[in-house]
């Protein structure tokens, strides 16, 4: 170790050692008996039409997680990325709070307040364009 610098020196000129890991194995080779090419797998049937058949496989995408608020997502119906137009509906949330405000004294209507609030309800996500229901997003 060099005693100015306090890191040990190693030297480039000489590299460790390889391991010595012995001869390889013997490889076993197996005998199989050789294939003739004028063995054919047998036709299920012969009446199939032969005309090639295409199937479309729909691209799989990962289901977006809507928001509360406008995004950016991809709609079915007009095969074209769109933001999202978002409309508010009483939810679950919104009838707990409401149910809060009765049971805190809420009076003249103000059990009300919470169908009234944004933050209260649930989100839906729609397609600008085509009026699509593409999500919903709920405070709970
Ligand atoms: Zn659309």
């Amino acid at each position: 170790m060099d005693s100015k610098s306090g890191y040990p020196q190693f030297s480039a000129s000489a590299p460790a050692p390889a391991p010595d890991f012995g001869p390889p194995p013997p490889y076993q080779v197996e005998n199989h008996p050789p294939l003739t090419t004028n063995q054919r797998a047998p036709l299920i049937s012969s009446s199939i039409n032969d005309t090639p058949v295409h199937y479309e496989h729909p691209i799989q995408t990962p289901k977006p997680i809507y928001g509360p608020y406008a995004q950016t997502d991809y709609c079915p119906r007009c095969k074209q990325t769109i933001a999202t137009r978002t409309a508010y509906k009483v939810g679950f949330v919104t009838w707990v709070a409401s149910a809060a405000c009765i049971l805190v004294g809420g009076f003249l209507g103000c059990c009300l307040i919470p169908c009234c609030t944004d933050f209260t309800r649930d989100v839906e996500h729609y397609c600008p364009n085509c009026h699509l229901k593409l999500g919903l997003h709920q405070r709970i």
